[in-house]
């Protein structure tokens, strides 16, 4: 007696079929999985198994062989334990023949029967469609995800539902509403933030022209506070990068249960003690890391110097390319990884040089040190770096800020500029920059990074030209000087 489910694997961001096959003979009672299932996948052996005898079915028995095709590829993960549940229950009449036609599965098993959501149904369920199947038995908490997907839910609590959906006895649960985030400005507002006219102005740019920006200054005067708010002024994401980012989120197993689609941009913050794998994305799996989980937000990295160096080098593909690509067997996975970079440090390892009022008790040798661990070409990285200064008491005690809202307004009208209007260089601008190029010699790259932060200022101008006053206001983020000598 033979039976098939269909599943899907999941390959970097992309949906593998996997045809599970259940064979029952004649003979010892014995139960294997076979077709390179990995560690976590064998296991599926005593949940299923657990499972079927919780939800009051019959374990048959007979010589169980359950086969995942095709072979060659590696089976990772829990998400077969479902698919298998349902082929043995199938194989031995304890579903209707037809059944399981145009269905795919995905889920695990707890040893109570009860089906646990797992990472990545949202890209098992595209798997579906495109597969011409038209629904996919699955846990609840993977319902909305299914459904994101066009494919229609057949979600239960527990094995036993599923079951009796599958046998006619009864309906499945209405398909879940789809809801999308508000599209309202989201976490913490830009009104919070008291004085810090000049870090506000380079947040409001970095936003309009998607720039990187990096905060130099000594701890504790808010630069986290500031970053933070950068989401918030950054405009939605559009229909295909809210589906992007959703997939990237649920193969990350970080989507909150029974959410829709992801339309706010995310803010990634890793700690620097977080490994090279957890940044960039690799291990098992592979998953997709920090800098993929940011892919269409923000990646702020505080503290950017503490990062060790081989994790601030590998992210030198995702900010050349867009792109993380993770070795794995047989072949590579790619995960998309675009996103605006955000970083902090001090002038100093103990954060007083240029705080006025304190006093720096840092060698030159720790200071250098401390500089060295930031490579050019990263620094080189960064649109615009701004020096915070500390808050003076009046400012902190000063009328509320202006709100995310109005400035993402303007933030909004400046893209749309940008996408729709090149502005030339008016003559005094281009002047400007020539001498600028050899008072500060900047490099051609420094150059075109100077002049697109200027169109950006143009824009948020609503300026046809970009002018000098614009050139200039780019010119004053470049590094200060101790950071590039
Ligand atoms: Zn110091």
């Amino acid at each position: 007696m033979l039976a098939r489910t269909v599943t899907h694997a999941l390959v970097g961001l992309n949906p593998c079929a996997v045809e599970v096959e259940a064979h029952l003979q004649r003979g010892i009672p014995s139960f294997a999985i076979v077709g390179l299932a990995d560690r976590a996948c064998q296991e599926a052996k005593h949940r299923v198994r657990s499972g079927i005898a919780s939800a009051e079915l019959d374990w048959p028995t007979k010589r169980i062989t359950v086969n995942l095709a095709p072979a060659g590829l590696r089976k990772e993960g829990s998400a077969f334990d479902l698919p298998i549940a349902l082929a043995v229950l199938a194989a031995s009449d304890q579903l209707p023949p037809d059944a399981l036609e145009d269905h795919a599965a995905f889920g695990e098993l707890a040893l109570d029967g009860r089906l646990r959501p797992v990472a990545g149904a949202l890209v098992a369920a595209e798997g579906a469609r495109r597969a011409g199947l038209t629904r996919l038995v699955c846990p609840l908490e993977s319902a909305p995800e299914v459904a994101l997907a066009g494919v229609e839910p057949v979600a239960a609590h527990h094995l036993a539902e599923a079951v009796a959906y599958l046998r006619g006895e009864r309906d499945p649960p209405a398909a879940p509403a789809v809801y999308d985030l508000p599209d309202a400005p989201p976490g913490p507002d830009l009104a919070d933030v008291r004085g810090q006219e000049r870090a506000r102005r380079a947040l409001e740019i970095a936003a309009a022209g998607g720039h990187n920006l990096l905060l130099v200054g000594p701890p504790g005067i808010g630069k986290t506070m500031l970053a933070r708010r950068l989401p918030g002024i950054l405009p939605p994401l559009d229909d295909d990068a809210a589906l992007q980012v959703t997939r990237i989120h649920s193969v990350a197993g970080v989507l909150p249960p029974g959410a829709g689609l992801v339309r706010v941009p995310p803010f990634r913050a890793p700690h620097h003690t977080a490994s090279a794998a957890a940044v960039v994305g690799g291990g098992p799996g592979p998953r997709p890391g920090e800098a993929s989980l940011a892919h269409g937000g923000v990646l702020y990295l505080d503290e950017l110097p503490e990062f060790p160096r081989p994790v601030l080098e590998a992210l030198r593909e995702p900010l050349e390319d867009g792109v993380v690509s993770v070795v794995r067997v047989g072949g590579r996975a790619v995960f998309p990884a675009r996103f605006q970079l955000v970083g902090t440090m001090n002038l100093c390892p103990c954060g007083a040089r240029g705080d006025p009022g304190t006093a720096c008790v840092c060698t030159p040798q720790r200071i250098e040190r401390y500089r060295e661990r930031l490579s050019r070409a990263l620094l080189d990285r960064f649109d615009l770096v701004l020096a915070v200064p500390r808050p003076r008491g009046s400012e902190l005690a000063g009328a509320r800020g202006e709100s995310s809202t109005d400035v993402r307004t303007r933030v909004l009208l400046a893209r749309e500029h940008l996408a729709l209007v090149s502005s030339p260089l008016a003559d005094d601008a281009s002047a400007l920059l020539t001498a600028a190029v050899e008072r500060l010699s900047l490099s051609a790259r420094g150059r075109a990074r100077t002049l697109r932060v200027a169109h950006t200022i143009a824009a948020l101008a609503g300026a046809d030209v970009v002018g000098a006053s614009h050139v200039g206001e780019a010119l004053s983020y470049r590094p200060p000087a101790e950071l590039t000598a």
